[in-house]
């Protein structure tokens, strides 16, 4: 996959892009990343890339000429090729009014060839970039931030550590939060395997070494090496974290009639003794 990052602090991305998966993911010529500095597809002496929103109000926004002159040269397919899915290519413009970002949509993106994002400042940028440039508008919260270049960032990581081969281990994206598919069926399935895939829940507890630290010792069933017991308490522990903290996201899980169960019992303490 190629991945262009417009912005006007190329040097943000030293760190991020710098470390961890995202840095193996390159090396490994899974991803290619390139940063273009805003500034450089300015004509005036002082490289501005910001102006005065016409209408009034408060704050700067960013003049659209610097970025359609930045993407041209990319050699992208045509807006209306990239909209009708012709081409794997997106061009998306970070922004808090966009359409929220999800681990969907990052498994989505890491089947593209191309993705282009466009980093915002200021007030935002000029809506144009939305409507004749942009394929989306993606935010990654209910939050404001200074700019998009964190929110690239975010959208950059979670995409280039589902490339084919960016983990080393396959299996430990299909378990994680958030992850559909599989689900309940290949759950039940798992036979000696330990683990669950999430199926859209979020992911179960994690423990390590020492079995006991300070005084408190990981749960029994984990170190018992019974793989039945560990599967079901790690899908038990997955749908109580799901019910406490993100209960929206129950509606989207493909539950088994074992879930159904778990998940009453949980919320009804007192029906485990009928
Ligand atoms: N006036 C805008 C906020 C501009 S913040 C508003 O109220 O919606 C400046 C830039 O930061 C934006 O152009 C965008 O690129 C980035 N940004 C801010 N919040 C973001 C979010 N939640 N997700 C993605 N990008 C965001």
């Amino acid at each position: 996959m190629k991945a262009d990052i417009v912005t006007i602090f190329p040097d943000f991305f030293r760190g991020p892009l710098d470390h961890g998966i995202t840095r193996r993911a390159v090396e490994m010529g899974l991803a290619k990343i390139e940063v273009h500095d805003l500034r450089q597809f300015t004509h005036d002496r002082h490289r501005t890339v910001d102006d005065r929103p016409f209408g009034g109000g408060e704050g700067m926004v960013l003049k659209p000429e610097p970025i359609f002159e930045c993407l041209e040269p990319l050699g992208l397919a045509s807006r209306e090729q990239r909209s009708t899915g012709t081409v794997k290519e997106s061009v998306i413009l970070l922004s808090a009014q966009g359409e929220r970002f999800t681990q969907a949509m990052a498994l989505e993106l890491a089947e593209f060839e191309r993705v282009v994002l466009i980093c915002g400042r200021y007030e935002g940028v000029d809506e144009r970039v939305a409507g004749y440039l942009a394929d989306r508008e993606l935010s990654i919260g209910d939050y404001v931030l200074s700019g998009g270049e964190l929110a690239a960032a975010v959208v950059i990581e979670a995409i280039t550590r589902l490339l084919p081969g960016a983990l080393g281990n396959e299996a430990s994206a299909r378990q994680e939060s958030f992850t559909a598919g599989g689900g309940a069926a290949e759950t039940e399935k798992a036979g000696p395997d330990s683990t669950c895939s999430s199926g859209g829940l979020l992911d179960y507890p994690h423990y390590t070494r020492p079995a006991e630290f300070r005084g408190i010792a990981v749960p029994k069933v984990l170190i018992n090496g019974n793989h039945e017991e560990i599967r079901r308490w790690r899908r038990e522990q997955a749908l109580k974290k799901t019910l406490r903290n993100r209960p929206d996201l129950l509606k989207g899980v493909n539950l088994s009639g074992e879930d159904r169960k778990t998940l009453e019992r949980i919320k009804d303490p007192s029906s485990m003794s009928s």
